[in-house]
């Protein structure tokens, strides 16, 4: 497989407006002669849907849920980055673009994410345009406040309900567009395989999930926007729905997939607290402003926290790295955490916690000043744990939140399956080994506004594209290849539910590709998780049929590609034999405990090649090259 990431030549800094200039135009009046599929109602699906119907193309959008306003992107909270430099406190294009790669451990292509940073500032203006209403300051100028990985104040926020705000943005410009004909919204559609003619994206197979009916979908360029893969875990900070199904189903027909194994285990969740428990909830990072991490120096220590005086505390973030201190980046933080509770040290049920604590801020500010700002988080913390965060610190643990993986794109965002592009957590650009808090819905944003309507109408205008229609043998065959897969599925009959396969796939991910992996752990999961999936296509019981609403058959589909995504991502762990952002193997690490990177072996993006049932797949490799951040270790001392 080529790997041709088709970076633009010429200095980083004219990379994208060069490309812009040189891609090639759709004329106007020729628009509308074109049909876009777009997979996914968040915010890069539902921003791209939107600006493409707003150029003028036929786009069609599906969702999975009942509304694209339920798209997971709704749940995000604590903020969108960009480099306005509004604080004077010395931001730029060129800090956020340095921050950006040294916080994903210099594993992310330089000229992305260059253009991810001279975005941002667009983003900003596009979605005051829309009334997205972000927190002002007294004197009406938007406020900031800052995120890990980042010593100046650069991240725009709506209290702790961005993503909620940005979402409404995004979907106004999409229902406009469903007004004026130019979107076809199709809501509780779930996108079950692409279709290939030619070898070009065409089309997808679609079940909509009230009747059951499956349906043909043909376009002339597919996108996906379908978000992240991070409910492989199973307990995670992600909406239950989230899934990798669509983007398993485009590697299953040759698109590469990126660095499966980075997924990004976030240091501020609500612990688990049962057995039964089947979600996380997240504690956004925002609180970290004005939240001190501690634990008590001494191992099993059970006081309560109001007992344990200052000195016998241990604010590890500010001991280990003073200069950033509470705002470390997340895979660090999750780390230290790890290591604190790993000594006996941690607090609450099982030791699996670590304070956050705002006594020294409410004494300082005033408990107004801090509901102000983080309300309704100690509202939902408290209405979770039963604890009241003005008076008790709250108790955090990392979880799985995010995944940096996914599907390989090219500079256009394109993937390797001509006219398959794929925005958003979907692919794999920009954040490389770990991204930084709040860069997400910047990510998706860029994708969805300023890239794809770009690099669609270039494809577009570029290719030569036969009618095609659902008689067509590959759109037959995709079909029948989803119709035989639900036969199998509903045919089995076991003794165990889907649920049950899910969770003890996560606890697998969890202990042998979660915070810490090692070799010997990965070569288990390896062998654990081939049997769980002949026991599952074995011994599962799906009740219904497929002729009607039925969540279990739904769900029954997702895991069973996560049991082949989670496969793949051990995989993929096993043979990055480094330390790197999010992925931390514990042979390679310092005397401290800090991740060892190695760049003569491993500074390149590794796109797996599906190579049919049953086979090894091929791990191909893009170098990355560092120009203009230069290559060097980590540091955030
Ligand atoms: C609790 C939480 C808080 C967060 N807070 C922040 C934050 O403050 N700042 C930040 O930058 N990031 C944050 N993130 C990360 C960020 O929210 C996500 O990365 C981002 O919203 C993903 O957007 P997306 O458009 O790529 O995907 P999503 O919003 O997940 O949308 C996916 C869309 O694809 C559709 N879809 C998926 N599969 C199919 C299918 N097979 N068929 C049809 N439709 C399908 C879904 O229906 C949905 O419409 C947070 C994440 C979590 C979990």
């Amino acid at each position: 497989m080529e790997l041709k990431a088709n970076v633009p030549s010429g200095p980083i800094a004219q990379k994208w407006s060069k490309h812009r200039f040189d891609m090639k135009l759709v004329n106007p009046a020729n628009k509308r002669k074109y049909s876009v599929i777009v997979v996914g109602s968040g915010l890069a699906g539902g921003a791209a849907a939107a600006s493409m119907a707003e150029l003028g193309y036929n786009v069609k959008c599906f969702c999975y849920q009942d509304s694209p306003r339920r798209a997971h992107s709704i749940a995000a909270q604590g903020g969108i980055n960009a480099s306005k430099n509004y604080q004077n406190d010395g931001d730029s294009v060129w800090r956020l673009f340095y921050d950006t790669v040294k916080g994903g451990d210099y594993r992310s292509r330089e000229a992305n994410v260059h253009r991810l940073a001279e975005l941002s500032v667009n983003i900003i203006d596009q979605c005051v345009a829309q009334g997205v209403p972000f927190a002002r300051e007294y004197g009406g100028t938007l406020a900031n406040r800052s995120f890990g990985g980042a010593l100046v104040s650069r991240t725009f926020y709506a209290r702790g309900q961005t993503g909620q705000q940005l979402l409404l943005g995004a979907y106004q410009a999409l229902m406009r567009q469903v007004g004026a004909g130019q979107v076809k919204m199709l809501s509780r559609h779930e996108m079950l395989e692409p279709i290939l003619i030619d070898g070009r994206a065409r089309g997808i197979v679609a079940r909509d999930m009230v009747t059951g009916k499956l349906e043909t979908h043909l376009a002339d360029a597919v996108v996906l926007a379908t978000g992240g893969y991070g409910n492989v875990f199973y307990l995670a900070t992600y909406a239950k729905g989230c899934n990798g199904t669509a983007i398993w189903r485009a590697y299953k027909k040759g698109a590469a997939f990126a660095n499966p194994c980075y997924t990004q285990i976030h240091p501020t969740c609500i612990p688990v607290h049962g057995e039964y428990q089947s979600k996380l909830t997240l504690m956004s990072e925002s609180l970290r402003n004005d939240g001190r991490i501690w634990v008590p120096k001494k191992a099993g220590d059970n006081r309560p926290p109001h007992q344990i005086p200052e000195d016998e505390r241990d604010y590890y973030l500010e001991r280990k790295y003073p200069t950033y201190g509470n705002l470390a980046p997340r895979d660090i933080s999750s780390r230290a955490a790890k290591q604190v509770c790993d000594e006996g040290r941690g607090v609450g049920p099982g030791g699996l916690g670590v304070y956050l604590d705002f006594a020294d801020s409410i004494q300082r500010l005033g408990a107004a000043k801090i509901g102000e700002k983080y309300g309704n988080l100690f509202e939902m913390y408290e209405r979770i744990t039963d604890e009241d965060p003005y008076k008790v610190p709250m108790r955090i643990f990392p979880a799985s939140h995010y995944t940096m993986g996914g599907l390989w794109v090219d500079y256009n965002l394109m993937s390797t399956i001509p006219g398959l592009l794929v925005g958003g957590e979907a692919n794999f650009s920009d954040h490389g080994a770990n991204r930084l808090g709040a860069s997400a819905l910047m990510q998706g944003l860029a994708d969805g506004y300023f890239i794809l309507p770009y690099t669609v109408g270039n494809y577009l205008a570029s290719t030569k594209l036969d009618k095609v229609d659902e008689s067509h043998p590959e759109a037959r065959a995709a079909v029948a290849a989803v119709e035989e897969r639900m036969r199998r599925l509903l045919s089995m009959k076991g003794q165990r539910t889907v649920t049950s396969f899910h969770r003890e796939l996560g606890k697998i991910m969890w202990e042998h590709c979660g915070m810490g992996r090692n070799k010997a752990g990965l070569e288990q999961a390896l062998q654990k998780i081939p049997a769980l999936r002949e026991e599952f296509w074995r011994n599962l019981n799906v009740p219904g049929s497929a002729s009607d609403l039925n969540q279990s058959l739904e769900m029954a589909g997702r895991v069973a590609d996560f049991l082949d995504l989670g496969e793949l991502m051990c995989l993929d762990a096993l043979e990055r034999e480094e330390s790197c952002g999010g992925h931390f193997r514990e042979e390679y690490q310092t005397a401290e405990g800090e991740a060892v990177r190695d760049d003569e072996r491993f500074c390149h993006v590794a796109a797996w090649e599906y190579a049919g049932e049953g086979k090894t797949p091929i791990r191909n490799v893009e170098p990355l090259v560092f120009e203009d951040v230069h290559l060097q270790t980590r540091s955030y001392k």
